[in-house]
């Protein structure tokens, strides 16, 4: 049968398909049936460009339905899609486009003069615009074509998508994603996430990346779920949104901002079932103010580009209980353990490299075959580039403690970031906090923390330190501290280490 990922999704569609699927910001409804026959459009005009099997389309668009249709469309048709984060520039998207060669880009149309331009140099046949207030060259020839297609028939392994992931440790790397990677993940999400007849999901995230492309529209779609669609993140719009909505899902700078609306209530979240947060870690202080604020427990999971989910804290209570700090155990069906250098697995408590198996794993990098070979292991798992540990507390959830690139070697020691992290955001006025390795002349690299006051207070940093070194042994303890006014993120909220390393690189040299 069909394994493409887009006629599972349509078999999900509710039955009456003149019901609401998505409204917008802007309050415009878009029915089941909408996404059908816009689907079906584009679809056909995408086949009609006579396309190479296995061409990817590009699409460098602002956050709107069609270019979630845009998406979908391409999955019908039978191509691979490559979304690409909208802050890229010129030199971003010459790597991008001439790393996947797509055979088309679509681009906003303020845009189109700088991006046709590169794109053409590159080879790429079709240029398409789009808008975010459904215009553009891409939907105008789209409405000559039928609004009947069929999907095109794809197997389970045949690339559906290729992900960018965010470029955090380095260079950007493509990850080759399947129909059956996708859809495996989803149906286990839809389970593991106990989606309800009826809920309504908040969709505040970017669709350029796993969270807001896959696991919030394939989750809402899936279930046939209405989705209440933001262009852009807005805490207010959000608030207003609760009572009529059942699921939310955020990076955790989402929660952070949305706890600092007043109209954020107990009130206001009474009809919401599910506060989902991924993608970077969850402060803890930020989940148990959620908790007090709200009476909600956030759900924290974790998952990357190349994987998709891969651990979720429990939905259903007879699971067990969401524990904050941890990304709980592995999802049904993904494989996850905790193994030291040498490959060795390591017992629960220790910490060590998460490395993970499963069907929602990835068939590697695009065009990248030794680093695809360099991130498996000889018998097939997944060197994720995460350090973590599973809680030897019974519960045997797992915590992420950090990426194994900013783990700090001083004097031969290990000290792993988010341990002190973690001391320094507990201590008195101390929003938040990174800690870094830079090069050192007699410790190879020295620690060095980034701190972040809450709003309001004064901190001196040299205290701060003095305060750890009765703590902690002194080896963890930061050799020099500085207060800044916040950290350096990217779109998707991750901390940007390698900016703070870069600033700091010369301290001790
Ligand atoms: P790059 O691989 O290019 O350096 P990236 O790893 O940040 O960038 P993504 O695939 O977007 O790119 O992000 C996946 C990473 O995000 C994970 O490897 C992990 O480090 C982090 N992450 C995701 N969810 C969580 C979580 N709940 N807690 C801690 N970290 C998380
Ligand atoms: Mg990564």
């Amino acid at each position: 049968s069909n394994q493409n990922l887009f006629a599972a999704l349509r078999g999900a569609f509710p039955r009456d398909l003149d019901a609401a699927a998505i409204e917008t910001d802007s309050g415009l409804v878009y029915s089941w049936r909408d996404l059908e026959r816009a689907t079906a459009m584009l679809a056909n005009l995408l086949q009609s460009l006579e396309i190479p099997a296995g061409s990817r389309v590009a699409a460098h668009t602002e956050k709107s339905v069609e270019a979630l249709v845009l998406y979908l469309a391409t999955l019908r048709a039978g191509f691979v899609y490559l979304p690409l984060n909208t802050a890229y520039q010129a030199a971003e998207l010459d790597y991008f486009i001439g790393n996947a060669e797509p055979a088309v880009v679509v681009c906003a149309s303020k845009n189109f003069p700088w991006i046709s331009k590169l794109a053409f140099q590159k080879g790429v046949a079709h240029v398409f615009t789009l808008d975010d207030d459904r215009t553009g060259s891409l939907l105008e020839r789209a409405s000559h074509f039928s609004d009947q297609h069929e999907p095109a028939v794809k197997a389970a392994d045949d690339l559906a998508a290729i992900l960018y992931t965010s470029g955090t440790t380095g260079r950007s790397k493509g990850a080759m994603l399947s129909h059956g990677n996708l859809l495996s993940n989803a149906r286990v999400l839809k389970d593991h996430w106990d989606w309800q007849p009826g809920d309504v999901l908040i969709h505040a995230l970017p669709i350029f990346h796993v969270h807001g492309l896959f696991v919030a529209s394939h989750g809402a779609l899936l279930n046939g779920s209405k989705m209440l669609w933001l262009s852009k993140f807005d805490p207010k719009a959000v608030v207003e949104r609760l009572p009529r909505a059942s699921v939310f899902m955020g990076v955790p700078t989402l929660y952070v901002r949305l706890l600092q609306e007043a109209g954020l209530t107990r009130e206001a979240c009474a009809h919401m079932r599910l506060f989902i947060s991924g993608s970077a870690p969850l402060l803890i202080e930020t989940f148990r103010d959620w908790q007090t604020r709200t009476g909600h427990t956030i759900l924290e999971r974790y998952g990357m580009s190349e994987t998709i989910m891969l651990t979720s804290n429990p939905c259903r209570a007879e699971d067990g209980d969401r524990i904050g700090g941890t990304v709980g155990p592995a999802l049904p069906g993904v494989g996850v353990r905790v193994v030291d250098d040498a490959g060795t697995a390591l017992p629960v408590g220790e910490i060590g490299n998460v490395q993970v198996r499963g069907p929602n794993v990835f068939g590697g990098y695009w065009r990248m075959p030794e680093k695809t070979a360099e991130e498996f292991t000889a018998d097939g798992w997944f060197k994720t580039g995460d350090v973590g540990r599973f809680g030897a507390d019974g519960h045997g959830y797992l915590t992420i403690v950090g990426r194994s690139k900013d783990l700090i070697i001083t004097g031969g020691y290990n000290v792993y970031p988010a341990e002190i992290e973690g001391y320094l955001n507990d201590m008195a006025g101390v929003a938040e906090s990174a800690v870094i390795g830079v090069p050192h002349p007699d410790f190879g690299e020295a620690v060095v923390a980034v701190i972040v006051p809450k709003a309001g207070a004064a901190l001196d940093a040299e205290a701060l330190v003095a305060a750890l070194k009765s703590r902690i042994a002194n080896f963890k303890v930061p050799k020099r501290a500085f207060v800044v006014s916040d950290l350096p993120r990217n779109a998707m909220g991750k901390v940007q280490k390698n900016l703070l390393r870069d600033t700091h690189q010369a301290l001790f040299t």
